[in-house]
């Protein structure tokens, strides 16, 4: 799904986006959680969000995972995406997130969280470029610079990635490389 044209007071937001965090339950997933008889979880995940933190990754801009549940297949996902950190059972989100602003030496104001629920909504408010993804809790959608119109799980952090490549002038060099 092609993103919406960012408003101008927004771009500037975007365009300074250095590192990209993701909330995982409802924000790389749908929020469904299989449970097999023995308690063996999976979920599951979109391969276009994949492909959009690999370009951002590409590009030169960090991108970790948060999440509040502990959960052995986001590890496997985070490992797959080769995220630049992966933290879960992570409740109080936004200290975390404070650690590792500092870690990176980092502003929040370079930082773009992608988060769905009012857990995520103190580190959206930490960064320069909060999104919220289309099925997010109407509080989170106010929080946020920008509201995907996909749904997590199904491209959310696709459509953010390509909004944040498209205002820092990148998404010229990704094209090219597919179809020059
Ligand atoms: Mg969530």
């Amino acid at each position: 799904m092609a993103p919406i044209e960012l408003l101008p007071s927004l771009r500037g937001a975007a365009k300074s986006v250095k590192l990209v965090i993701c909330d995982v339950d409802g924000v790389l997933t749908s929020g469904a959680i299989f449970l097999d008889q023995w308690g063996v979880e999976s979920k599951g995940f979109s391969v276009v969000d994949g492909t959009g933190i690999h370009f951002l990754k590409r590009h030169g801009i960090q991108v970790g995972l948060l999440s509040g549940r502990k959960s052995a297949v986001v590890a496997r996902r985070a490992e797959e995406l080769n995220a630049s950190f992966f933290y879960d059972g992570v409740i109080d989100k936004m200290p975390k997130l404070l650690e590792i602003l500092e870690s990176l030496n980092l502003p929040g104001s370079q930082a773009c969280f992608i988060g769905d629920d009012l857990i995520d909504i103190s580190c959206m408010r930490l960064c320069g470029f909060p999104v919220a993804v289309q099925n997010a809790h109407p509080e989170v959608k106010k929080a946020a610079a920008y509201v995907t119109r996909a749904r997590g799980g199904e491209g959310a952090v696709r459509e953010a990635a390509e909004v944040i490549l498209r205002a820092q002038g990148r998404f010229g060099k990704i094209k090219e490389r597919f179809y020059p």
